[in-house]
């Protein structure tokens, strides 16, 4: 069977269905314990910020005093940071926002110790045609991303062009960037759920050697402390299965991906990609908690996914 490699992350709506406050509470405590993990635990040696600065700056005002000993984990490639400010809605704000955000998240990202190069693109309800363009502008050459993808593409990866000609090459995740949220906490049954999410994913990949990447984590979700003594169970029962950066897994892929793409992505055959889906109902929702400000950290209409 394929070989697992874990993204251990969690994605942070940082405004939606609670207040900024709200989220901030919670954040505080989940950031604080993924730093108390990786201080205990050599082998807890990665986990992803969800591609945005923002979350970790919020972190740090509450926690001023934790910016070295995280800078340090950035700088040692334990911690991801960015590459965008902020994972804004792609049809919700101006294209100089999208832009903007990733500029500013690169350099934010390298001040705290280096920015991942690759285009992490989670939860957007679909993805504008231009993407490519500035991701690669930029020089990256790799996105990740799951909603919009049309129905042709029937494996874990793509190349996606944009109208001016450049690409990007991607990784597809069909089952979403929660595939492996809430892993199980015995021994057991962690390895009852590999086995089940490498069965599933088995048609996407190439062939049995080729890494699945199994997104560890979701909305708002705790690290699991427990998960390296889960990992070492899962390999002594024949799984070959390890905690991976977003970095790494693209270093394993191939040169250009396969089919082409090209242009916006709205498929929404895998998941709900209607490109106001998110402007109604969430404003009706800020207004029911009572919060109503649209104004955020990369522009005028800011709303993030
Ligand atoms: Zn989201």
């Amino acid at each position: 069977m394929n070989p697992i490699r874990l993204v251990l992350h969690t994605h942070w709506d940082r405004e939606w269905y609670l207040p900024f406050e709200r989220f901030l509470d919670k954040l505080v405590p989940t950031i604080d314990l993924v730093l108390d993990t990786m201080k205990n635990d050599d082998r807890f040696t990665h986990f992803h910020l969800d591609g945005q600065i923002v979350l970790i700056n919020d972190y740090l005002e509450r926690r001023p005093e934790r910016a070295d000993e995280l800078r340090a984990l950035v700088s040692a490639g334990r911690l991801s940071c960015g590459p965008w400010m902020s994972l804004v809605d792609e049809f919700l704000v101006s294209g100089e926002s999208i832009v903007r955000s990733l500029d500013d998240g690169l350099r934010a990202g390298d001040a705290l110790g280096g920015a991942t190069r690759v285009g992490y693109l989670p939860d957007q309800f679909g993805h504008v045609g231009q993407m490519p363009q500035i991701l690669s502008n930029e020089g990256l050459r790799w996105a990740v991303t799951w909603r919009g993808v049309p129905a042709l593409v029937q494996r874990s990866g793509f190349r996606w062009e944009s109208p001016d000609g450049s690409h990007v090459n991607v990784v597809y995740m069909p089952f979403g960037y929660a595939q492996g949220a809430r892993t199980q906490r015995s021994a057991g049954a962690f390895v009852d759920r590999l086995r089940l999410e490498q069965e599933r994913s088995a048609p996407w990949l190439d062939d049995e050697t080729q890494p699945l990447a199994l997104m560890t984590g979701d909305d708002h979700e705790e690290p699991n402390p427990g998960l390296p003594d889960l990992i070492e169970h899962a390999r002594a029962e024949g799984l070959d299965v390890a905690i991976a950066s977003l970095d790494e897994v693209v270093a394993h892929r191939a040169a250009e991906e396969t089919p082409v793409v090209k242009g916006e992505l709205q498929g929404a055959k895998a998941a709900p990609t209607t490109r106001h889906s998110k402007v109604t109902p969430a404003s009706e929702l800020k207004v029911k908690v009572g919060v109503v400000s649209l104004v955020g950290p990369v522009g005028p209409l800011s709303m993030a996914v």
